[in-house]
């Protein structure tokens, strides 16, 4: 039997401005500007919210985590995808690997890399080794050259365990 594979997919911006913590993959790094929105604006732990929700036929973030709740005002993204993977759980749903992708002209963030992996797989409590995060930047094009904001992709691939064997 072919096994019950769900792909989803998730994008995310968020504009840079001064005066506001830089959150990456629920980590703080050091930069004169941070993302600004109604959460921590971890624009990575959100494309991956999102692309989990998608792959899960869960609608989207915005829906479920709206901008208008003051729950979820300046609350860590890391926790969104707590819920999320509780979500998940209750569905059957195995996190078989997640792959994203930071757009940014700066700062770098290989150093931080392992620990953003680590602290969204404890978050979504899955293996650090299934979750993968990448950067690049646009060559000073468009608005994350011009450093106004910053982009993220995730692409997430589940597993639905076998209603037989759970
Ligand atoms: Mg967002």
């Amino acid at each position: 039997m072919i096994p019950d594979f769900r792909i989803g997919q998730g994008f995310d911006v968020h504009p840079l401005v001064e005066g506001r913590k830089l959150i990456l993959g629920g980590i703080e790094i050091p930069f004169p500007l941070g993302l600004h929105g109604h959460s921590d604006a971890d624009v990575l732990s959100h494309a991956l919210g999102d692309a989990l929700l998608g792959a899960a036929g869960l609608g989207d973030l915005g829906s479920h985590f709206p901008d208008s709740d003051p729950r979820y005002q300046g609350i860590s993204s890391l926790r969104l995808l707590e819920i999320i993977a509780t979500l998940l759980r209750d569905k059957g749903l195995d996190i078989v690997n997640a792959d994203l992708t930071l757009v940014a002209e700066a700062p770098r963030i290989a150093s931080y890399r392992e620990a953003m992996q680590g602290r969204i797989a404890a978050a979504l409590q899955c293996p650090p080794e299934r979750i993968h995060i990448k950067a690049t930047t646009t060559e000073g094009l468009g608005f994350t050259g011009r450093k106004e904001g910053m982009a993220a992709y995730a692409v997430v691939l589940l597993l639905k365990k076998d209603e037989a064997q759970s």
